[in-house]
């Protein structure tokens, strides 16, 4: 049985990539953990686009407005979508062809910018002591979306996407999309506890039945 969505690891670096792994794409069907708006709003609280009191004001909201919150799932799966597009394109395989297809990442990157003009449109600017903030979000029905695409747009323009990588699917891996953080930047898989270390048991254990072949 597939894990709910509170179960999910966060192997992202960031909320953008870790929405990217909510739909598991490997395998005959795909199997998405933002199921539904109300699993939406689990997923947000726990990765920090929401605030508790925030997703109360969300759930009401969409409560009241069933449509809105379809509307609002469905921004934010087509913001999924986008991201993935567009971060497969920046991650060079190690045969140094491109895991993406430049065309499909140039097509998403104009959806990604109409979302986030109609999420701009309703951020407002905020004065915080010595700073303006831009705040995204000031409708609740679209206050997630918003939210998330204020943060696609944070990774796109600050984060460096030459980090970007692909848990190696070729080799055994989840084809998770995660930001290497690390000082060497060679990681390889999302997570060596789980990935990692599967293919390298299986690795062992098909070494060891080649040898047995040969010795017999
Ligand atoms: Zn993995």
């Amino acid at each position: 049985m597939p894990l709910d969505v509170s179960q999910l690891p966060l192997v992202g670096g960031h909320p953008v990539l870790d929405l990217v792994n909510t739909l598991e794409r490997g395998g005959g069907s795909p199997h998405d953990f933002l199921s539904d708006s109300s699993a939406l709003l689990r997923w947000s609280v726990r990765v920090g686009v929401l605030s508790d009191v925030e997703a109360d004001q969300v759930d009401r909201a969409w409560c009241d407005e069933p449509a809105a919150a379809q509307a609002g799932l469905a921004a934010v799966r087509d913001i999924r979508e986008g991201l993935h597009l567009v971060l497969l394109a920046t991650i060079t395989d190690a045969d140094g062809a491109t895991a993406g297809d430049p065309v499909a990442a140039g097509a998403a990157l104009v959806a990604l910018h109409q979302r986030w003009s109609g999420a701009a449109a309703r951020a407002r600017f905020v004065l915080d002591s010595s700073r303006v903030l831009l705040t995204y979000g000031t409708v609740p029905t679209m206050l997630v979306p918003d939210r998330i695409a204020g943060a696609a747009l944070d990774v796109m323009l600050t984060a460096d996407l030459t980090r970007v990588r692909r848990c190696p699917v070729r080799e055994g891996g989840c084809g998770w999309l995660f930001l290497d953080q690390s000082r060497s930047g060679s990681r390889r898989w999302c997570r060596m506890a789980d990935c990692g270390n599967v293919v390298k048991a299986r690795r062992l254990t098909e070494r060891r039945r080649a040898a047995r072949t040969a010795r017999s």
